[in-house]
C-alpha cells in the first residue's frame, strides 16, 4: 500500500510508507450498534442508558465499587481534588514524571504541587520521596507554612502499576488521601487488583490515544459511594433536587454524553483484547530489540501486569556507540513513523518552575534517554516490523561507522 506523494520543490515523485502513529483509536465494531440506540431513542444528551450502563460495565470490570463517567481524565482529577477539599495554598503531592494533567487541576485549586521524583523499577512515584515530602511540608521548609498535604496523587504510567501497597501504607500512616491517576492504566493489575481501585478516588481516561476511547472521556472510581455520587452531582452544575434550577455550591459541566459513553459500552467489549495487543507489541519490540546494547525494556515487578499502553524503551548512548533516543526518533520520523520521546517531568516544565521538589535525577534521566514507540492495538506485524527495520537502521549503523 504504497501512496506516491509529487514534492514540488524537488521536481520528483517520492515513495511515501503509510503513517504509523503513536497510538490511534482502534475500535471494535461494537460501538456503532450504542451509538444508534442513542439516537433511534433520541437519548443525545449528557444522560441516558448508555452512560448507566457504561458505568456499570466499568464497576464490572475494574471491581471499582462505584463509577461516574465524565467528558475527561482530567475532569475527574479536578473533581477528585475538590471533593478531598483541596483548595488555595494547600500541598499536594504529585508525580513528577507524568503527563501535565495529572497536575494542572491542583492549579486550577490555586494549591502548590508538590513534585516528586520516580523510584527506576516502576518509573513511578518513589514512596520513600514521598515520605520526605511530607516531613518537608510539615516542616515547612518549601517557603511555605508548614503543614499536611491535602492529597497524594500517584500515577500508573504508560500502564505500568505504581508501589500502590507502599503509597496506601504512607497515605493511611499519614491520614492522606491518595488519588490514583489510572488514565494510561485500564486494566492493569497489581497484587490481581486493578489499578485505578487503589487510592481513595481513582481516575480512567477514554481520550483517543488510550488504551480504548469514547473519543473524549473520563471516569472518577472509588469503592466509596459517595465520592461517585457527588461527582455526579457537582459534573452536572451542582443543581439540587428541586423543580426549578436551584445551587447552593458551584458546579461544573462535566457528564459524559450517551453519544461517546456508547462508543465505551462498545469498547468494553474488546478491552481485554486489547491489552492482549498492546502487550503483544512490547513482546514483539523487546525480542527484537533487546540483545543490542545500550536498549533496556522494562520489566513488570512480581505481582504488576501493565496493560503496556505505551511500548517503551530506554536508549542509553554510552553503550550504543552514542546513538541517542533523538537519532532513532528523528530517523523514524523520516520514514513516516511516528515515537515521542518520554514525558517531560513536571518540575522541568517552565510553568511549574516554581513549585516545590522532593527527589532525585531518576525522573530526568528517563526523560533523557526514553522513547514511546508506536504502541496501537491496530498495528500489525508488518507494522512492527517496519518499526523495528528502522531502529536497527540507526543502531547498526552507529556501531559499523
Ligand atoms: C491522558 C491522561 C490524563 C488526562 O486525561 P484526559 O481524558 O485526556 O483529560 C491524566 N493523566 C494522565 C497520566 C494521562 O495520560
Amino acid at each position: 500500500m504504497q501512496k506516491t506523494v509529487d514534492n514540488p520543490k524537488k521536481g520528483l515523485t517520492i515513495r511515501k510508507l503509510p503513517k504509523i502513529w503513536l497510538s490511534s483509536p482502534h475500535m471494535g465494531g461494537g460501538e456503532q450498534a450504542y451509538v444508534k440506540q442513542a439516537f433511534d431513542t433520541n437519548w443525545v444528551a449528557p444522560l441516558g442508558p448508555n452512560v448507566n450502563a457504561f458505568e456499570e460495565r466499568i464497576v464490572k470490570h475494574t471491581d471499582c465499587g462505584h463509577a461516574a463517567v465524565l467528558n475527561s481524565g482530567t475532569a475527574a482529577l479536578h473533581l477528585a481534588l475538590i471533593m478531598l477539599g483541596v483548595g488555595r495554598d494547600d500541598y499536594v503531592i504529585c508525580q513528577t514524571f507524568t503527563f501535565a494533567a495529572s497536575a494542572n487541576p491542583i492549579r486550577y485549586l490555586g494549591a502548590v504541587p508538590v513534585f516528586v521524583d520516580s523510584e527506576s523499577e516502576t518509573w513511578n512515584i518513589c514512596p520513600q520521596a514521598v515520605e520526605d515530602a511530607i516531613k518537608g511540608c510539615l516542616a515547612g521548609t518549601n517557603g511555605s507554612r508548614a503543614k499536611l498535604p491535602k492529597a497524594i496523587v500517584c500515577v500508573d504510567l504508560y500502564g505500568m502499576p505504581a508501589k500502590l501497597h507502599e503509597l496506601r501504607e504512607l497515605a493511611q500512616k499519614y491520614g492522606i488521601p491518595l488519588v490514583e491517576d489510572a488514565a494510561e492504566a485500564l486494566g492493569s493489575t497489581y497484587g490481581g487488583k486493578h489499578c485505578g481501585t487503589f487510592g481513595d478516588i481513582g481516575i480512567f481516561s477514554f481520550n483517543g490515544n488510550k488504551i480504548i476511547t469514547t473519543s473524549g472521556g473520563g471516569a472518577l472510581v472509588s469503592k466509596n459511594e459517595h465520592y461517585a455520587n457527588r461527582a455526579r452531582f457537582l459534573a452536572t452544575q451542582a443543581r439540587e433536587d428541586f423543580s426549578h434550577y436551584e445551587h447552593q455550591e458551584i458546579g461544573y459541566n462535566y457528564r459524559m454524553s450517551n453519544i461517546s459513553a456508547g462508543i465505551g459500552r462498545g469498547q468494553m467489549d474488546v478491552l481485554d483484547e486489547r491489552v492482549a495487543q498492546r502487550r503483544h507489541n512490547f513482546q514483539f519490540y523487546r525480542n527484537a530489540l533487546e540483545r543490542y546494547d545500550g536498549v533496556e525494556f522494562i520489566d513488570e515487578p512480581n505481582g504488576s501486569f501493565s496493560n503496556r499502553w505505551l511500548s517503551t524503551m530506554l536508549i542509553r548512548p554510552e553503550l550504543t556507540g552514542g546513538v541517542t533516543r533523538e537519532d532513532i526518533r528523528v530517523s523514524l520520523l523520516s520514514e513516516n513513523i511516528e515515537s515521542r520521546p518520554f514525558w517531560k517531568p513536571m518540575h522541568l516544565q517552565p510553568v511549574f518552575s516554581r513549585m516545590p521538589y522532593a527527589g532525585g535525577t531518576v525522573a530526568r534521566h528517563l526523560f533523557d534517554l526514553g522513547l514511546c514507540l508506536p504502541s496501537g492495538s491496530n498495528l500489525r506485524e508488518e507494522d512492527l516490523d517496519r518499526v523495528i527495520r528502522g531502529i536497527r537502521k540507526v543502531l547498526e549503523a552507529k556501531r559499523n561507522s
